[in-house]
């Protein structure tokens, strides 16, 4: 199935997107990981949202996903890992699934940490971002999982289960990546592992290397006022385009994105 739009990112942004696609009559899949993994989580107390004075982050995120819910968006828990556009499709690749639309809204949030020294070089040479795409090439083997939350531990367990011998490492401080070519060992906060892949699981990756042709400004996603990005079809929304980081101006901005994505890809505004 083609969806009109796919929304990626579940925080403020990408819910708000991905209601009003829905409003304005199109079709819509919001594909993010665990809502555990997501900043506005962490909020003890939220006091400048209009109308929810003294909310916590957590009920606050909790009261969007419900009303997504209500509206009829779909989701799907997946980390999305790349992106193909060919003539007015876009295809994505989301953990083991590959799903297609005309447009997408990206509401991925700011990436948090660098990526690890070696982990650029040995990307499918060893280093892994999905371990159900993956895992079954290191049957048998030695890897390590570097997971961030509860969620990556359930992917570290599937990887178990189907016969690797694995490692768990969660929100390790320094890890080393090293190999000829091929992946050869890990050293995570000082002790070195001999292994034959590396999982790095991260909640977000960094916009440009899901898109690699994206425009950036000053380390933010650069958008028009329709929230329109360099690339076809392509709108981002939230804090992934910059300052200020706060919630109403993320559920502002993925209306402004999922109005104008939804028109688009009705053929409403080419
Ligand atoms: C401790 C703390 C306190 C805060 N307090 C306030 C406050 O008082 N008031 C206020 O207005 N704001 C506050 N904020 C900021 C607020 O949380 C953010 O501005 C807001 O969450 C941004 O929404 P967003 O939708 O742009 O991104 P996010 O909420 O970061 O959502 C992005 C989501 O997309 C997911 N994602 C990213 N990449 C991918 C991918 N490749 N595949 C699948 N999913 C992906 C991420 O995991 C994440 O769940 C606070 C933040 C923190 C951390």
């Amino acid at each position: 199935m083609k969806y009109d739009v796919i929304v990626i990112g579940g925080g403020p942004a990408g819910l708000s997107a991905a209601i009003n696609v829905i409003q304005r009559g199109a079709s819509v899949l919001c594909i993010s990981t665990s809502p555990e993994n997501n900043p506005l989580g962490k909020a003890e107390k939220i006091d400048n949202y209009l109308g929810l004075p003294g909310v916590t982050g957590k009920e606050l995120l909790d009261l969007f996903s419900e009303h997504a819910r209500k509206a009829g968006v779909e989701l799907l828990r997946e980390r999305v890992l790349s992106t193909f556009y060919n003539d007015g499709t876009w295809m994505i690749s989301a953990g083991s699934e590959v799903l297609e639309c005309s447009c997408i809204v990206f509401a991925g949030g700011i990436t948090r940490g660098k990526p690890f020294p070696g982990e650029a070089e040995h990307l499918g040479m060893g280093v892994s971002y999905c371990a159900t795409c993956d895992g079954m090439l290191y049957r048998g083997k030695d890897v390590a999982v570097i997971g961030f939350g509860e969620a990556d531990k359930e992917e570290a367990d599937y990887l178990e289960e189907i016969g690797c011998h694995v490692t768990w490492y969660e929100k390790p401080k320094k890890v080393q990546i090293s190999g000829e070519g091929q992946v050869s060992s890990v050293t995570v906060d000082g002790t070195e592992k001999t292994v034959s892949g590396v999982f790095i699981l991260r909640p977000s990756l960094a916009p440009t290397s899901v898109f690699p042709e994206l425009e950036m400004e000053n380390g933010y996603i650069k958008t028009d006022r329709a929230m329109k990005t360099n690339l076809p079809g392509l709108y981002a929304a939230g804090d992934c385009i910059g300052r200020p980081l706060q919630v109403a101006k993320a559920v502002g901005e993925g209306m402004i994105a999922g109005q104008n994505a939804a028109d688009e890809a009705k053929g409403r505004n080419k």
